[in-house]
């Protein structure tokens, strides 16, 4: 069949009618006013087709790409450059012919090799493996594009502080020139980090769409798959493109799967992981800083990444794609909506409330699942029961375990991280309550940013007293509230515990234990009696007692506004600190006036 295949190529492609010969500069021309419809390259011959059916075939210089030397040849001209950029290139590998029929002068080796490869594929899959691996010898997957994509920023929503950080590398490949003049680097790498259908695919198209710039992505889980030093070669291939085609952007799709660190795994695609991973490191030091090319990767578990990925001059950006909160939820559900016919007026925000936890991908499908369920019931128009209905589905769904977070443990852990930053604020006199939130992010329901306001070096007893507190606060406002905790403070003991023993062993700060520094020897004994070892027990446990009464004083005293707080936190899901000061403000207001009242009685 190939050699068939080989020898009857050459007449299907041409077809019945033999095309003309052209010079260069008549093809040149024909597409800068626009008459080409599409063209086709075989090495240096090119065919091509005029939009009136006129077949074609020129010749280009070797090294440089059509695009390329037409562009040069036109440079400055509008027009001409932009029918340049409509013409349509048939996508098809342009070494693929060539090597087909070089096939034939190695056909026998080939058949060998490729008997040994169904041979080894037969042995662990069945015939699926082998075509599998034909296929990869043929025809190179396609794995990267070049092209431009259409996305804007439009088209991705709820995760605004994503956003606001990417526009920047926009600006950079928009005007790399405002950047290289004032001697600033621009920077090489970005890592996208967030979890699985949050948009960071998304988000790195429409970076591209944004700045206009071609877009070539590869995906690290199809490295895997590969033989050994292939991964590599594809990733030269892809930079050598690239760097023609600048300014653009190369998009990593789960780089995890390559950027594992090292020495992790132990199977044979570790082996060819490594050397992947090695040549891209290799390109992007290559690369001089202002070449235009930026390398976007995306992983949804940066932990595993190795260090040699995230060292400075690499992926050293790294931008936090986040699950949605309610608000943003809101947004991209009115994207999936747009397009799709309602019977009624859809409430979003009802819908929003009802799927903490979902991804802009889950959204999207559950308006999918929505249409699903009004087409099988024979209806041409959504109604809001049908997206209802999906919001069960997919809830119940085995998959989706964080959207089942019932209204009950929401409203727990609202007044948990409200207790947090209560106290936070209230006590840590040096610090900012930056964020709160009860979206769930990794294995956390809820989480309380408190950073200080200046770095500090030192901590006070009165400082770690406080701190302490502020981790008792999430139970202790369970407590308050409900009148019992649940297992969710366990992480919060755990730290709180930690900075006690600390203050009792190592920094001197309880009086009983005095100021001394109890430490163990170099194999792990204690240098100091059992009988301090139970006294530090019981100081430690002192401490956080007395810490559990102040957070309790506390939180009683600001009960209102734990309640306040936790309810718009249900509402909102996430507050940051102009907001939440705000709660605090009016509670002073309110204060204020009393007393002038008070006074006029
Ligand atoms: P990721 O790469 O983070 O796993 P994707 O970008 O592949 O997620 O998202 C899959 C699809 O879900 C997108 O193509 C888009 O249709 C939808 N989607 C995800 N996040 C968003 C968002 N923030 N705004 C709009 N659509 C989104
Ligand atoms: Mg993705
Ligand atoms: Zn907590």
């Amino acid at each position: 069949m190939l050699i068939l295949f080989a020898f009857s190529f050459r007449s299907i492609l041409s077809g019945s009618e033999e095309p003309k010969d052209a010079s260069f500069s008549t093809f040149a021309n024909e597409v800068a006013s626009g008459k080409v419809k599409e063209y086709r390259t075989t090495g240096d011959s090119i065919e091509y087709i005029l939009k009136d059916g006129t077949k074609k075939i020129t010749r280009k210089d070797s090294g440089i790409s059509v695009i390329e030397s037409l562009r040069i040849r036109f440079e400055g001209d509008k027009d001409a450059l932009q029918e340049i950029s409509q013409v349509k290139e048939r996508n098809e590998d342009p070494d693929k012919y060539s090597f087909l029929i070089s096939i034939l002068n190695y056909l026998p080796v080939v058949l060998i090799v490729v008997m040994m490869i169904m041979f080894f594929y037969g042995q662990s899959g069945k015939g699926g493996g082998a075509s599998g691996a034909l296929t990869f010898g043929l025809s190179k997957p396609r794995l990267f594009g070049g092209n431009k994509t259409k996305v804007s920023f439009n088209d991705v929503a709820g995760v605004d502080e994503a956003l606001e950080e990417v526009s920047e590398i926009v600006d950079f490949l928009k005007h790399p020139k405002k950047y290289t003049e004032i001697g600033a680097e621009i920077p090489r790498g970005v890592i996208l980090v967030g979890p699985p259908g949050t948009g960071k695919t998304l988000l790195a198209k429409a970076i591209a769409g944004e700045a206009n710039v071609p877009f070539f992505s590869i995906s690290g889980s199809e490295f895997v798959e590969m033989f050994v030093g292939v991964g590599a070669s594809r990733v030269r291939d892809l930079f050598s493109k690239a760097k023609r085609l600048s300014p653009c952007i190369v998009f990593i799709d789960e780089i995890d799967a390559i950027g594992k660190k090292r020495g992790v795994g132990v199977n044979g695609s570790h082996d060819e992981r490594e050397q992947t991973l090695n040549q891209i490191l290799v390109e992007m030091d290559g690369f001089d800083t202002n070449s235009g090319v930026i390398v976007i990767a995306a992983t949804n578990r940066a932990d595993v990444l190795d260090e040699a990925l995230i060292r400075p001059g690499r992926f050293d950006r790294r931008i936090m794609v986040d699950l949605p909160d309610l608000g943003g939820r809101e947004k991209i559900l009115n994207i999936y909506v747009k397009n799709k016919p309602f019977e009624e007026k859809i409430d979003i925000h009802k819908i929003a409330t009802r799927t903490p936890g979902f991804s802009g991908a889950d959204l999207k499908n559950l308006m999918n699942e929505a249409a699903i369920f009004a087409a099988r019931e024979g209806k041409n128009k959504i109604r809001q029961k049908d997206i209802e209905e999906a919001i069960e589905k997919i809830a119940l769904g085995p998959a989706k375990k964080s959207a089942t977070i019932v209204q009950e443990e929401r409203k727990i852990i609202a007044y948990h991280e409200a207790g947090h930053a209560i106290i936070g604020h209230i006590l840590g006199t040096t610090d900012k309550v930056q964020k709160i939130t009860i979206v769930p992010r990794g294995r956390s329901l809820g989480s309380t940013w408190i950073s200080p306001v200046e770095e500090n070096h030192l901590i006070s007893t009165e400082k770690f007293k406080n701190d302490i507190a502020g981790l008792l606060g999430g139970l202790t406002a369970e407590k308050i509230i409900f009148g019992d905790y649940t297992t969710g403070a366990s992480n919060d003991l755990s730290v709180a515990t930690k900075k006690a023993r600390a203050m009792v062993m190592r920094f001197g700060m309880s009086k009983k234990i005095g100021l001394v520094s109890l430490e163990r020897d170099d194999y792990g004994f204690n240098e100091f009696s059992d009988k301090t070892s139970e006294e530090v027990d019981n100081e430690v446990r002192k401490i956080i007692e007395d810490a559990s009464v102040i957070a309790e004083k506390v939180l009683t005293e600001n009960k209102d506004i734990l309640e306040n707080l936790s309810k718009k936190l249900l509402e909102v899901e996430t507050i940051d600190y102009e907001e939440f000061i705000l709660f605090f403000e009016k509670k002073i207001r309110k204060n204020l006036r009393k007393t002038k009242d008070d006074k006029k009685n």
